[in-house]
């Protein structure tokens, strides 16, 4: 608490006022302890629970001890503040009059949707899916977070006055297209996250059972609000081999045995990470280090250096053929059910308008330094865009700093004025960048 330069500031995009908050931890005052979360981020119960801590492996202690554990303080902040009735609706003091659509309920919609609210803004966060949360509600599974945990927040963002439309799907073949949006509001929010799932270009690969990791988690998820059970997307009974090691890869393991697959099998194409900070990245970088999550410790196989050759099978996948580094012959390992966890290509745009978006060269939307995607024409209102639409697939603490960055942008260029919001980042920044 005392570490002279707090390096955890800048190791968190949203700048959280760590050895504030611990220190008032020290002294026992929560209230104010929440406060000062508060100040810097809109939801910590979700950071709280699922952040890998950026901070943590920044924190000075860590250099040469075991860095203080930050992210288990804000969790412990976050809850004893909704257990004490502190976390109440902070409506707006005055109605602006200025009304914005903000298309995606993720984490980075919902952040900038409460700071527009609280700012007099009328917001509408629309949505595709049922329920609000994005990744939160459809990607990561109950285990991580429950979904009380985003329904609760949702309360207090309904008291402040944000409205939510769900099932609405913003395109020219959904329900509403942005076009309409943009002629309807003063200004339009993306928010829409990197949906596109990078796929295997291998024989076989069109065989049933080979399934991107997000239809698998999506539908677990799901059973959560239906009820029922999908058995067409269960592993239940199923040899199940996940191709990519890492947090969504971890999810599918976590569900899969949740779900009593016969086998788990993890693998990954890079070699086996270190267990300890290699000298090529030193503190305070975040580094990529061998990771054991709640669902490894659960069951399951890992391999690593493992390229998938080719799938198996007649109608439905039966085995993978693998070529496993220092291995000389191919490896055939029973699957009759493959998910495919290997990350994002950026943001679904064709379904999203049939305007041409500038992107940048990993695909995912481009905006200037004021979060404004230039889409041509200035004759309807403006178009801002955050969170993995913008960055690729990220962090939720990276979503949360883009969205409450974007919306002090808007409120910048709608008001015309000096910055009100905060705006922790520039787009495309790093935290070593603030
Ligand atoms: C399986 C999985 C597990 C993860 N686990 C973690 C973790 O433990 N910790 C962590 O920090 N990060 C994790 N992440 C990453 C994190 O969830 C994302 O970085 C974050 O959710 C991005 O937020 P977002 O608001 O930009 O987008 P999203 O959460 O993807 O939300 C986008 C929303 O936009 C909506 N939408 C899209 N297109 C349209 C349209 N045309 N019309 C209407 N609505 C639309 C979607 O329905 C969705 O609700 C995980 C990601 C995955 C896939």
């Amino acid at each position: 608490m005392d570490c002279g330069i707090p390096f955890c500031h800048n190791g968190c995009p949203l700048g959280n006022l760590i050895p504030e908050w611990n220190d008032l931890v020290y002294q026992e005052d929560f209230a104010a302890a929440s406060e000062r979360l508060h100040a810097t981020n809109n939801f910590p119960e979700f950071t709280g629970r699922l952040c890998p801590a950026p901070c943590e492996a920044a924190c000075v202690l860590g250099i040469g001890d075991e860095p203080v554990s930050i992210e288990r303080t804000e969790y412990e902040i976050a809850e004893r503040a909704f257990a004490a009735g502190i976390v109440q609706p902070v409506p707006p003091v005055v109605e602006n009059g200025v009304s914005i659509a903000v298309v995606g309920g993720g984490p980075a919609g919902l952040a900038a949707a409460q700071q527009l609210r609280r700012a007099g803004y009328g917001v509408t966060v629309l949505d595709a899916q049922e329920k609000i949360g994005g990744l939160l509600r459809y990607g990561i599974p109950e285990f991580k977070m429950e979904k009380s945990i985003i329904d609760r927040r949702l309360t207090q963002m309904l008291d402040e006055g944000v409205e939510f439309r769900t099932g609405v799907v913003v395109g020219p073949h959904g329900d509403i297209s942005l076009e309409d949006l943009r002629d309807t509001y003063d200004a339009v929010l993306l928010a829409v996250g990197a949906t596109r799932p990078r796929l295997l270009d291998v024989p076989g690969n069109d065989l049933d059972g080979i399934l991107p990791a997000m239809t698998f988690l999506k539908a677990a998820n799901r059973v959560l609000e239906t009820g029922a059970p999908n058995d067409a997307l269960s592993a239940s009974g199923r040899h199940v081999v996940i191709l990519g090691g890492g947090d969504t890869g971890a999810d599918c393991l976590g569900t899969a045995l949740r779900q009593g697959a016969r086998s788990v099998t993890q693998l990954e194409i890079m070699p086996e990470p270190p267990r300890s900070r290699p000298s090529t990245q030193p503190w305070p970088t975040m580094p990529m280090l061998f990771k054991v999550t709640s669902a490894h410790e659960e069951g399951g196989t890992r391999e690593y250096s493992a390229v998938t050759t080719a799938f198996l099978g007649d109608e439905r996948v039966s085995h993978l053929r693998v070529e496993i580094e220092g291995q000389n012959e191919l490896r055939d390992i029973p699957a009759d059910m493959v998910l495919i966890a290997a990350g994002f290509l950026g943001p679904d745009l064709t379904t999203l308008s049939t305007e041409a978006f500038p992107t940048t060269p990993r695909s995912s939307l481009l905006v200037n330094d004021h979060w404004m995607v230039d889409a041509g024409h200035d004759d309807v209102s403006p178009l801002f865009a955050c969170g993995d639409a913008v960055r690729g697939q990220s962090l939720i603490v990276w979503a949360l700093a883009e969205g409450r960055s974007a919306a002090g942008a808007m409120d910048r260029y709608l008001q015309g004025g000096a910055a009100r919001l905060p705006e922790p980042l520039h787009p495309y920044a790093t935290p070593w960048d603030a």
